[in-house]
C-alpha cells in the first residue's frame, strides 16, 4: 500500500468542457484513482478551475461582467459536470482561493531566494486603450516570412514558423482591431536553463512512460530558454516582492499560477481534513512523502506544463538547479512519478471547436444519455494513444452491441432467471461443480490481476476490452448451458448451480468493470441483493473559503467506502428481486438527431 497522487489537468473555467475535455484528462485519471483505491491505495486526487489569465479577463469586458464573476460562473458549471460523471476528486477547487494565492506566492519566494527567478527588462506587446500585456496570439498581422495576411503573434500557421509579434507587418489586435504598441517593461523570468540539468536527469530515470510523451519532454530540454512567469495584467496572483506587492498592474503569469494548483489543492484538502499537514504524505520528499507516487493526467497539449515546467519549479524551489538554494518552509517536493498524457479526441471526423460549434458539452451529453454510456465510449474509444473519431453512429454501436447486448444481457438474464426460479441466489448442488463451471470461474478470477496490472501501466483500453472478455466468456456459458432448459423437478439442482456460477462471475465482472462504470455497478451491486456503497460518489459542497474570501463549492467525497478489487463469493439464499434493465438500448433515429444538431 502506498500514497498516490493523482493529479488532473485543471480545465480553464472560460466556458463549459466538451467531451473531448473530459475524454483526455476527466475519465482516465478518475478510473486510475477508484482502481488504485480499490487496490488498497491512500489516494489523493486533486484538481480545479483555472480562472487567471488574459482570456477570461477579455471575455469578462466582453460580457461586461468581472473575470470573478465570470470564473464563479464557470467553475460551478464545470463542477456540477464533473460531479455528473462522477469523477472521484478527493477535492475540486479554483485557483482564486485565498490559500491558492499564499502557495503560489511562497513558491514564488522560493524560487527567487535560491535564484531561479530573475528580473529582465524586454519589448513586449501592450494595448494602448488598457495598457494590459497583449498575448502573442492574440497579435494577428502579416506573416514577414510568407506573407500570409492572417499570421499571429506566436506562429504563422501558413509556413509554420515560430514568429515573435514585433515581426508582424501591420500588426492588430484580435480583441479590439488596435494597434498594439510595443513598450520596454520589466518581468521575472523563471531561470530555466539553470535547471535544465536537474530535469534531464530526472527524465533519464523514468520508467514505464508512454514513449512519446518521454521523447516529447527529453526533446524540449534541449533549447531552455528563460520563460516570462509575469504579465502586464490586473487579474491574476500579485507578485509577492517589496516593491511589486502593491502594484496594479503587474501579475504572476496564469500559466505559474495554475500548475502550482496540484500543490495548493493537496494542501487546501488536509486543511479541510482538520490535519493541516496531512499533504506531506504525497508531497514531502523526505521523511512521510518519500515513497508517494504522483501521476499526473491531461490532454498532449499540455505535456510541457507537466514534464518540464512544474518539476522545474518544485527542483528549484527544492534548491536542486545548478544555483543550488535551500527549501522554502514546504521542505524538498516530489516531482512527478509519471505524466500520462492523452491525444486528442476528435468529433466527426473535425478538431472539437466552441466558436465553429463543433462541440458537445458535458452537460448536453448528459441530458440526454447516461454518464457510464459515456464512460464506456472513452474507455473503449477514447484517445487513449492515438488521435481518435467521436462518431455518434459508434457511440450507439457501442452503446447497443456491448454495454447492452454484452454486459447489460448477462446481468438481466442471470439476475433474472435466478429470481423466477429461486427468488434468490440459488445454491450449488451437492453433485459440485463441472469442468465448464470452475473454468469459467477461474477467468473471472484471473481478471483481477490482469485488468488491475492494465489499468495501473495507464493501459485502460486494453483493461476494459479483458473485462469484456470475461462477460462475454460468461454469455457464451450460459448459451452453451442453456439454464433454460432444465425446467424439469429433477434439473432444478443442476439450473441452480450454473446461474448461482453465472451470479459469481456477474459480481466478479461487476467489480472488475467499477472503475469504468462506478455508476451502474452500484445498480447491478443492488441487483445482486448487495446493500450499502459499492461504487462511491463524489458531491457538491458549498465551502467557506479557508482565509476569509468569498465562499464556493467543492467537489468532494468519502471514498473510504465502497467494493475492495477482490472476488467476494456470493451469497447462496440472498433474495433476488426481477431486474430492472441497468442500461439504456439508444434507438438508431438518434445519430440522424445528433447530426442534424451539430449541422444547426
Ligand atoms: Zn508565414
Amino acid at each position: 500500500m502506498s500514497h498516490v497522487l493523482a493529479a488532473v489537468a485543471w480545465p480553464y473555467a472560460n466556458g463549459p468542457r466538451h467531451i473531448g475535455h473530459v475524454s483526455g484528462f476527466g475519465v482516465p485519471s478518475d478510473v486510475f484513482a477508484r482502481y488504485m483505491r480499490m487496490a488498497g491505495h491512500d489516494v489523493l486526487m486533486v484538481s480545479g478551475t483555472d480562472e487567471h489569465g488574459t482570456p477570461i479577463q477579455v471575455q469578462a469586458d466582453a460580457e461586461g461582467v468581472t473575470p470573478r464573476e465570470l470564473a464563479d460562473r464557470y467553475n460551478r458549471v464545470i463542477a456540477e459536470d464533473l460531479r455528473a460523471l462522477g469523477l472521484s476528486y478527493d477535492l475540486f477547487t479554483r485557483t482564486t482561493t485565498r490559500n491558492h494565492y499564499a502557495v503560489v506566492q511562497e513558491l514564488f519566494q522560493g524560487l527567487h531566494r535560491n535564484g531561479y527567478i530573475v528580473p529582465k527588462v524586454t519589448t513586449g506587446a501592450i494595448s494602448p486603450s488598457t495598457g494590459r500585456t497583449l498575448p502573442d496570439r492574440y497579435i494577428e498581422g502579416t506573416c514577414p516570412i510568407c506573407g500570409y495576411d492572417s499570421a499571429r503573434g506566436d506562429q504563422c500557421d501558413n509556413c509554420g514558423n515560430q514568429l515573435d509579434p514585433v515581426d508582424l507587418i501591420d500588426p492588430k489586435s484580435k480583441i479590439n482591431g488596435e494597434t498594439p504598441k510595443f513598450v520596454e517593461t520589466e518581468h521575472f523570468f523563471l531561470d530555466l536553463p539553470a535547471l535544465a540539468d536537474v530535469l534531464r536527469q530526472w527524465l533519464d530515470t523514468r520508467e514505464g512512460w508512454r514513449p512519446n510523451v518521454l521523447r516529447f519532454s527529453k526533446n524540449l530540454l534541449d533549447d531552455l530558454q528563460p520563460r516570462a512567469i509575469t504579465r502586464d495584467l490586473e487579474w491574476g496572483v500579485p507578485i509577492p516582492l517589496d516593491g511589486w506587492r502593491d502594484r496594479g498592474d503587474k501579475r504572476i503569469y496564469v500559466w505559474f499560477d495554475a500548475v502550482i494548483g496540484y500543490l495548493s489543492a493537496s494542501i487546501e484538502w488536509a486543511r479541510r481534513t482538520g490535519d493541516p499537514e496531512a499533504w506531506r504524505k504525497w508531497w514531502s520528499a523526505d521523511g512521510e512523502g518519500k515513497d508517494a507516487r504522483g501521476y499526473y493526467f491531461m490532454g498532449k497539449d499540455n505535456i510541457v506544463f507537466h514534464s518540464v515546467i512544474w518539476p522545474a519549479l518544485l527542483s528549484g524551489y527544492s534548491g536542486e538547479g545548478s544555483n543550488d538554494g535551500e527549501p522554502g518552509e514546504l521542505g524538498r517536493l516530489n516531482l512527478p512519478t509519471e505524466v500520462v498524457s492523452s491525444e486528442y479526441l476528435t468529433m466527426e471526423g473535425r478538431k472539437f471547436s466552441s466558436s465553429r460549434k463543433v462541440v458537445i458539452y458535458v452537460r448536453d451529453f448528459l441530458e440526454r444519455y447516461d454518464a457510464d454510456a459515456l464512460r464506456y465510449f472513452i474507455a473503449v474509444a477514447g484517445p487513449e494513444s492515438n488521435d481518435t473519431d467521436f462518431t455518434w453512429a459508434e457511440f450507439l454501436r457501442r452503446n447497443n452491441d456491448e454495454l447492452v447486448a454484452g454486459w447489460g444481457n448477462l446481468v438481466n438474464r442471470s439476475v433474472s432467471m435466478a429470481a423466477k426460479n429461486f427468488g434468490a441466489i440459488p445454491p450449488v448442488d451437492p453433485a459440485g461443480l463441472t469442468e465448464a463451471d470452475e473454468a469459467l470461474l477461474a477467468t473471472a478470477r484471473a481478471g483481477f490481476a490482469v485488468v488491475g496490472d492494465l489499468i495501473a501501466k495507464h493501459r485502460q483500453k486494453q483493461a476494459i476490452g479483458e473485462a469484456m472478455k470475461v462477460v462475454a466468456e460468461a454469455n457464451k456459458y450460459l448459451s452453451e448451458q442453456a439454464p433454460w432448459k432444465l425446467k424439469d423437478e429433477a434439473d432444478k439442482p443442476r439450473m441452480g448451480t450454473i446461474l448461482h456460477v453465472a451470479l459469481q462471475v456477474v459480481s466478479d465482472a461487476n467489480t472488475l468493470l467499477t472503475p469504468f462504470l462506478p455508476h451502474s455497478a452500484q445498480k447491478i451491486h443492488e441487483l445482486l441483493g448487495g446493500t450499502g456503497v459499492h461504487a462511491p460518489m463524489p458531491v457538491i459542497e458549498e465551502a467557506d473559503d479557508l482565509d476569509g474570501g468569498p465562499a464556493y463549492p467543492v467537489l468532494t467525497g468519502d471514498y473510504t467506502v465502497g467494493a475492495r478489487w477482490e472476488s467476494v463469493p456470493v451469497q447462496a439464499g440472498r433474495p433476488l428481486a426481477a431486474p430492472k434493465p441497468v442500461f439504456r438500448k439508444l434507438d438508431p433515429s438518434i445519430v440522424e438527431e445528433e447530426l442534424a444538431r451539430l449541422a444547426g
